[in-house]
C-alpha cells in the first residue's frame, strides 16, 4: 500500500515478544530497585477498563502536563500493575479501590528498557476487584514525527504556527500517557483537553462539552469512546477549518489549513460514498457520530487509521482541480478507501499482537481496491492493483523475503508484508464464489466485533462460510468451478491459504503442452545470486489455485479452473487449442513459464492479434517474460522480441509495464555509461500524436502521462520542444497560465534543466499553496543533474523548513534516478545516517524507502563492497534489516543480470 498506513517502529523495542532478560538487567530499574517484571509483553493479570485522561499541552513551550485515571480488573492476584510508559515524568501515583475509604499513594517503579512502570501496591490486589490508578505527570512534545508531536506551518498570513498531532502506532502511546500499550487490552476513553482559547482540539470521539478553567484557558471534553486498542487513540490541538456532510447519522468532515479549504471537497464526497460503502459491503453500520478526515501539514507517512480521526499528509487528502493530475486524483481516493476500510479492519476487530499486523494491512489494501472498483469504476484501479502485484513479487521473489506469519518476529520486519497478502486475499476471493467471499469477510467483523483475533480466526470464519454454502448449494455453477477440487464436500480454506503464509516467496509453475495434455510442475521462484545448478528447495509445496484461457475459450467456460496442490499435474483439455494462456489477468500470485514452442505462439499472438488477450493479460506476459529473463529461464532477447508488438498496443496497463521494465535496464546501463537503449522502443509515432492537454478518458489522460514522461526523460520525439516551449509560456505569465495537470511534471521537468527555470520553479514551490503541484515542483526540481542544485535540495529537506522533512525520500529517489545524482544520493545517506534515523526512526517506511531508493542502481563489486561495509559498521540491527538484507541482495542481483545479459544488450543495441 503506497505507504499508506503509517507504520513506523521504535527502535527501542526491538523484540516486542518473549525476551528475557538476565536477572542483573531487571534489577536496574531507575532507582536500583528490582522490577518485578523481566518480559517485554505485559503480564495478564491486571487489565485495564477504562481511561480518564486529562491533557494540556503548551504549543509555546512545547511541555504537556498529563493526568490519567486508569479502572483496572484484577485477573489474579498480584501486588504489582506493570503498564507501559515512556519519557513521562512521573510526579504523583496513588491507588484507590471500592473498598479503600481513601486513595493510597503508591511506589512507582521504572523500567525504561522496556518502556515499563511498575506500581507498587500497599495492600494485595484481590481478584475480580476493580481499582483506579491515579498518575500526574509531564512530559516534551516530539519534535520526530511519533507520539504526541508538534508540527510548525505557516498560515494564510504567512505567520508562523504550531501544531500539535499524535502519531500512536505501534508503540508510542505510552510517551502520552502511562497505558497498557498492547493491541489487545482494549478499554474506552475519555479525553480531555486543556487549551488556549484561540485553538481548536479534535480527538477521536466528539467534542460534548468546553469549560473555561482558568484565565484564556479552557477545556475540551470528549464523549467517552467505544472499546479500543491505545494504538488508535488521537488527539490535535490546531487551527484548522472544515466543511462536513451527514450520512446515516455519523458527521463526516474534512479538515485542513484555512487557506486550503478550497481544496477539500473531492475528499469530503468521496468518504461519504465509500463510508456508505462499507456499511452496506459489512453489514455493520460505522459505530461513531463523526469521523474527522485531517490533512496534517507535516505528516510522514500516508494517513493513519485513528479511530474517528484519521490523519493524512496533505498530498493523499487535498484535491485541486486546477493542479491535481488524474493519478492525484486515484491516490486521494485510494487513500481515503484504505484508512475506512481500517474503521472495521483493525478498529472495529483488531490484531491480537504485531506478528499479525498483516491481517490489518493487507486487508485495508484490498478492501481498498474492492470499494474502489464499485463505488468509482470510471479510475480503473483494477490496473492500480496489478501494478501493485507486480512490485509485490518483485520484493518477495528475493532470498531476504520471509514467510508472511513466523513465529518469532522483530517489529521492523513485520509492516512489509501487506501487499502480499492483498494479493493473495485477490486470488482466494477469483477462486471461491465472490458472495461467499464477502460473506466470510462479515462473518468475521460479526464473530470479533470489539475484539482481538489472529491469523486463524480468519480463516475459520471463511471456512464456516464455505462449508455452508457449498452445503446449501449442492451443485455447483459456473463461477465455482472450484468446488470441482474440493473433497469431502468442502473447501478448506485455512489449509489452501497456510501454504502461502506459512512459507516465503512464492512459486514458478512451468508448463508444458503435448496434445490436449498439460503438464504442469511447481517450485519456489527464486532470484538467485547461486550459481545456474542452483535448484530449489524440493520441500515448497503451495495449493495453487491456477487459471487459464486458450483459443478455444468461450466466454461461458472461461477461465477455467484447477487446484495444483502437488508437485506436479496433468490437466487433459477437451480438445485442442492453439494457445493457453496460465493465470489469467493475474489474479493468481505465481509466475508461470512455458516451453520454447508456447513462448513463440504467444509472442506470436500478441503481434497478430493482441486483443484476443485482455490489456492484463498482455501487461502480465510483459511482466512474466522479464522476471523469467531474471533468473535466467529466458533469454533477454526473447522478452525483446515479444516488446515488438508495442507498436500496435494503446492500453496504459501494458505499456506502463514495459516502459517500467525497460527504465529498469536502462537505469542500470546508464549508470555502466551505455546509452541509447530507450531509443529502441517502439513507440515511435505514438510519442507525437499525443496532445498536451487533458483531455480524454481516464484511461487516455494516464496514457499520455506516462509515453510523454518516458519520452521527454529519453529524448525521444518532439516530447522535449513542446514541453520546453510550455514551460516558457508559463513562466512568461509568470505562472498564471494553467498547465494540463497530466503532463505538468513533465513540462517542470524540462524547464528545470536551465538555472533560470530552476530558479523561478523554486520560487513557484515556495509560495504554491497545492501539495499536488508542489509535489510535481520538487521532483522537476530534484530531477536537475546540477550537482550543487541536488545537494541543496536534499540538505534543506533534511533541515526541514523550507522544503518539509516529509519530502525528504522522495527527494532522494529522484536524485538517485540521473547519472551524477545517484552517487550523490549515496553519499548523502551514509554521511547523515545518524540524523535521518533519529527524524524517521528505524525500520519506517521513509527509512526502507531511501535505503532502497539509493541503492538499487548499483551494478559493481565495489559499490557490494561498499554498501555491505557501510551497514555492517552501524550495527548488528540495521544490517539485519529487510530493506538493507534487500538492498544488499539487489546489488548482487545486478551484478549477475550484467555478466548474463550485457553482451546481448550490447548486440541489440
Ligand atoms: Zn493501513
Amino acid at each position: 500500500s503506497y505507504n499508506i498506513c503509517s507504520f513506523f517502529l521504535s527502535s527501542s523495542s526491538p523484540h516486542p515478544d518473549r525476551i528475557q532478560l538476565p536477572r542483573n538487567m531487571i534489577e536496574n530499574t531507575t532507582n536500583g530497585k528490582r522490577f518485578p517484571w523481566a518480559k517485554n509483553r505485559l503480564p495478564s493479570n491486571v487489565v485495564p477498563l477504562h481511561y480518564d485522561l486529562i491533557l494540556q499541552p503548551n504549543l509555546t513551550t512545547t511541555e504537556f502536563a498529563g493526568s490519567v485515571q486508569i479502572t483496572v480488573n484484577v485477573i489474579q492476584v498480584t501486588w504489582n500493575i506493570i503498564l507501559h510508559s515512556s519519557g513521562l515524568n512521573i510526579t504523583k501515583a496513588t491507588l484507590t479501590s471500592a473498598g479503600w475509604n481513601q486513595a493510597k499513594p503508591v511506589e512507582v517503579l521504572e523500567y525504561p528498557v522496556h518502556d515499563q512502570i511498575a506500581v507498587v501496591a500497599p495492600d494485595a490486589l484481590l481478584v475480580g476487584q476493580n481499582y483506579t490508578l491515579s498518575i500526574d505527570y509531564s512530559s516534551n512534545l516530539s519534535d520526530t514525527y511519533y507520539g504526541f508531536y508538534k508540527v510548525s506551518y505557516k498560515d494564510e498570513h504567512a505567520e508562523k504556527r504550531w501544531l500539535a498531532a499524535t502519531q500512536f502506532e505501534p508503540l508510542a502511546a505510552r510517551s502520552a500517557f502511562p497505558c497498557f500499550d498492547e493491541p489487545a487490552f482494549k478499554a474506552t476513553f475519555l479525553i480531555k483537553i486543556k487549551r488556549d482559547e484561540q485553538h481548536s482540539t479534535l480527538s477521536n470521539m466528539p467534542k460534548n462539552v468546553t469549560i473555561p478553567v482558568a484565565a484564556g484557558i479552557v477545556q475540551d471534553e470528549f464523549s467517552m469512546s467505544l472499546k479500543m486498542s491505545t494504538y488508535l487513540v488521537a488527539f490535535i490541538v490546531a487551527n484548522l477549518k472544515n466543511i462536513s456532510k451527514e450520512t446515516n447519522r455519523t458527521l463526516v468532515s474534512i479538515y485542513a489549513m484555512p487557506q486550503k479549504l478550497g481544496q477539500v471537497e473531492h475528499a469530503l464526497d468521496t468518504a461519504v460514498k465509500l463510508l456508505e460503502f462499507y456499511q452496506k459491503y459489512f453489514h455493520i453500520e460505522y459505530p461513531l457520530q463523526k469521523l474527522d478526515l485531517v490533512a496534517i501539514p507535516d505528516f510522514q507517512a500516508g494517513a493513519m487509521e485513528n479511530w474517528g480521526l484519521i490523519t493524512f499528509r496533505e498530498t493523499t487528502l487535498l484535491y485541486d482541480d486546477k493542479t491535481s493530475s488524474a493519478m492525484d486524483k486515484k491516490l486521494v481516493t485510494a487513500v481515503i478507501a484504505h484508512e475506512l476500510a481500517h474503521q472495521w479492519f483493525g478498529n472495529l476487530v483488531t490484531m491480537e499482537w504485531w506478528n499479525d499486523l498483516w491481517l490489518n494491512e493487507g486487508f485495508a489494501t484490498f478492501m481498498e481496491y474492492i470499494a474502489m472498483e464499485r463505488t468509482f469504476p470510471e479510475l480503473q484501479t483494477d490496473e492500480e492493483f496489478l501494478k501493485l502485484r507486480f512490485k509485490t513479487m518483485m520484493k518477495d521473489s528475493l532470498n531476504a523475503s520471509r514467510p508472511i506469519s513466523s513465529a518469532v518476529q522483530s517489529s521492523e520486519q513485520i509492516e512489509e508484508m501487506f501487499d502480499t497478502v492483498a494479493s493473495l486475499l485477490l486470488m482466494l476471493k477469483k477462486y471461491i464464489k465472490h458472495d461467499s467471499f464477502q460473506a466470510g469477510i462479515e462473518n468475521y467483523l460479526h464473530n470479533h466485533s470489539y475484539g482481538s483475533t489472529r491469523s486463524d480466526d480468519l480463516w475459520d470464519s471463511m471456512n464456516e462460510v464455505t462449508i455452508l454454502d457449498i452445503l446449501s448449494l449442492g451443485f455447483c455453477m459456473i463461477e465455482c468451478l472450484c468446488v470441482l477440487q474440493i473433497t469431502n464436500g468442502t473447501l478448506d480454506v485455512k489449509k489452501l491459504m497456510k501454504t502461502w503464509i506459512l512459507q516465503k516467496g512464492f512459486p514458478l509453475v512451468t508448463v508444458k503442452r503435448k496434445g490436449k495434455s498439460l503438464y504442469v510442475q511447481q517450485e519456489r521462484f527464486l532470484r538467485s545470486v547461486e550459481s545456474e545448478n542452483w535448484t530449489s528447495d524440493a520441500s515448497y509445496l503451495w495449493h495453487i489455485p491456477l487459471s487459464y484461457t486458450t483459443s478455444n475459450c468461450s466466454s461461458f467456460l472461461c477461465p477455467y479452473a484447477y487446484l495444483l496442490d502437488q508437485k506436479s499435474a496433468t490437466i487433459e483439455l477437451q480438445e485442442e487449442v492453439k494457445w493457453v494462456k496460465f493465470n489469467v489477468d493475474m489474479n493468481g500470485y505465481y509466475i508461470v513459464h512455458y516451453a520454447e514452442d508456447d513462448w513463440n505462439t504467444l509472442i506470436n499472438l500478441l503481434r497478430t492479434d493482441p486483443i484476443a488477450l485482455s490489456t492484463k493479460d498482455r501487461a502480465h506476459l510483459i511482466n512474466n517474460i522479464f522476471s523469467l529473463v531474471g533468473i535466467g529461464k529466458v533469454s533477454l532477447l526473447k522478452a525483446f522480441h515479444l516488446l515488438d508488438y508495442l507498436e500496435n498496443e494503446n492500453h496504459t496497463a501494458p505499456i506502463s509495464q514495459a516502459l517500467f521494465q525497460l527504465n529498469l535496464i536502462y537505469d542500470l546501463v546508464e549508470k555502466r555509461g551505455m546509452q541509447n537503449l530507450a531509443a529502441r522502443v517502439l513507440l515511435g509515432s505514438k510519442i507525437d500524436q499525443q496532445t498536451w492537454t487533458d483531455n480524454g478518458t481516464l484511461s487516455e489522460r494516464e496514457f499520455r502521462s506516462t509515453v510523454l514522461a518516458f519520452a521527454c526523460s529519453h529524448h525521444l520525439g518532439n516530447c522535449g520542444t513542446t514541453a520546453t516551449e510550455l514551460f516558457k509560456e508559463w513562466k512568461a505569465s509568470n505562472g498564471t497560465k494553467s498547465l494540463p495537470t497530466d503532463v505538468m511534471k513533465t513540462v517542470f521537468t524540462a524547464g528545470a534543466k536551465t538555472d533560470d527555470g530552476w530558479e523561478f520553479l523554486l520560487s513557484m514551490y515556495t509560495s504554491s499553496v497545492s501539495e499536488a503541484e508542489k509535489h510535481k515542483m520538487l521532483e522537476a526540481l530534484a530531477s536537475t543533474e546540477d550537482v550543487r542544485k541536488l545537494i541543496w535540495l536534499m540538505q534543506t529537506s533534511l533541515e526541514g523548513d523550507l522544503i518539509r522533512a516529509q519530502e525528504l525520500s522522495h527527494i532522494i529517489a529522484t536524485v538517485s534516478q540521473s547519472l551524477p545524482g545517484h552517487l550523490l544520493a549515496w553519499d548523502f545517506v551514509k554521511e547523515n545516517w545518524e540524523k535521518l534515523i533519529r527524524k524517521f526512526h528505524l525500520g519506517s517506511f521513509a527509512i526502507q524507502n531511501i535505503v532502497t531508493v539509493s541503492t538499487f542502481q548499483f551494478s559493481t563489486e565495489a559499490h557490494l563492497l561498499e554498501v555491505k561495509t557501510f551497514f555492517e559498521s552501524k550495527s548488528e540491527k540495521i544490517s539485519q534489516l529487510r530493506c538493507v538484507k534487500e538492498a544488499i541482495e539487489t546489488i548482487q542481483l545486478n551484478i549477475k543480470w550484467m555478466e548474463r545479459n550485457l553482451a546481448a544488450l550490447q548486440q541489440w543495441l
